[in-house]
């Protein structure tokens, strides 16, 4: 079985990749320092506990593995943390990644599928975002991936590391048998924190600003099924073993949802109500982040299926109500 590196398996996004690339015949390796992640979410594959920014253990995991590509997950991936703490952002996700991108070409890892995000884009008015438009990052957190995404370019020219980057709108949704989900300490995402207000298990939500420049004043993301999303890095994967270069692919699906949509939905989806305040805005949140591109449909064969917003609120609300991780 060819075993696959994944940075950040122990997190939401990453242990998706884990079960869907063990149910496409790879062995995943979980790599990850259990800071944002979870031992007890590392379920398909062997854990490697370290830091990114450990050049000797990286070393170790390589030569002990011998992978043949690299996922990488493992990041720092809030906004408004990454507003108030822009070097805790700096250091995590370019010095770590540095030393893995070092690290997988001196192992003669050569393929490389990177997590890289619609932040990148930043506030761009009017602008269908497809993998061409500018990148404007407002936020250190779509700094940090955009500065990634150029490592990867210029470790492609020196060396021939060949690389997918997929740029993610908002991920949501959870494993269709709730063996894994959506668990962060502290949680700062919207759909998580709908599910804790609507069962008591925190305060009302906050709405974060209701003065935006958008049909009823909140922000409007595009939502993809976590489960959707780590099928395109399979496909991704398959690409590069495949040998047809080095590619940049946005995983949305076009359809942009506001936050009183989704609060709304997530009404309808778990008949209760949701308890919620409006409040000011987030620092370095963006207006409105909607894909504009089908390249990954087109190229790929990227079939998002459940992506849909009852779809992802319903599963995730499934992994609410059974799932979490206590180590
Ligand atoms: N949001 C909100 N209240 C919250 C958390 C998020 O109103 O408690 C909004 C946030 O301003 C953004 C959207 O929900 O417009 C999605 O935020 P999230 O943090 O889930 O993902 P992001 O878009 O920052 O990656």
């Amino acid at each position: 079985m060819k075993s696959v590196l994944v940075t950040g398996g122990a997190g939401y996004i990453g242990s998706h990749a884990c079960k869907a690339l063990l149910a496409a015949g790879y062995l995943p390796v979980t790599f990850d320092n259990l800071t944002t992640g979870w031992r007890d979410a590392v379920k398909f594959g062997p854990f490697e506990q370290g830091d990114l920014r450990d050049r000797g253990r990286l070393d170790q995991v390589f030569a002990a593995h011998q992978p043949v590509a690299v996922m990488h997950f493992a990041a720092l991936s809030q906004v408004g943390e990454s507003m108030s703490d822009p070097g805790k952002y700096w250091n995590n996700n370019v010095s770590g990644s540095i030393c893995l991108l070092e690290a997988a070409v001196a192992a003669g890892c050569m393929e490389f599928v990177f997590s890289s995000t619609c932040a990148t884009y930043g506030d761009q008015d009017n602008v269908v975002l497809d993998e061409n438009s500018a990148q404007y990052p407002i936020n250190a957190y779509g700094a940090s991936k955009r500065a990634i995404e150029d490592m990867l370019h210029d470790f492609g020219a020196a060396f021939g590391l060949n690389h997918v980057i997929f740029r993610y709108f908002n991920v949501a949704g959870a494993d269709q048998d709730a063996e894994i989900g959506e668990f962060h300490q502290p949680e700062t995402h919207l759909i998580p924190l709908m599910l804790d207000a609507i069962d008591g298990k925190r305060a009302a939500l906050t709405i974060f600003g209701t003065d935006y420049p958008t049909p009823d004043g909140t922000c409007i993301r595009d939502y993809v099924h976590v489960c959707d999303l780590v099928d395109a890095h399979v496909l991704g994967l398959k690409w590069l073993e495949q040998g047809r270069g080095n590619r940049i692919f946005n995983l949305g699906t076009g359809s942009g949802f506001s936050v009183r949509e989704v609060i709304e939905q997530s009404r309808a989806v778990t008949n209760r109500e949701v308890p919620f305040v409006e409040g000011p805005r987030r620092a370095g949140d963006c207006t409105k982040l909607v894909s504009g591109s089908t390249r990954a449909e087109q190229e790929l064969g990227w079939a998002p299926t459940r992506s849909t917003l009852d779809k992802m609120i319903a599963d995730a609300w499934r992994w609410h109500q059974t799932g979490h991780y206590s180590d």
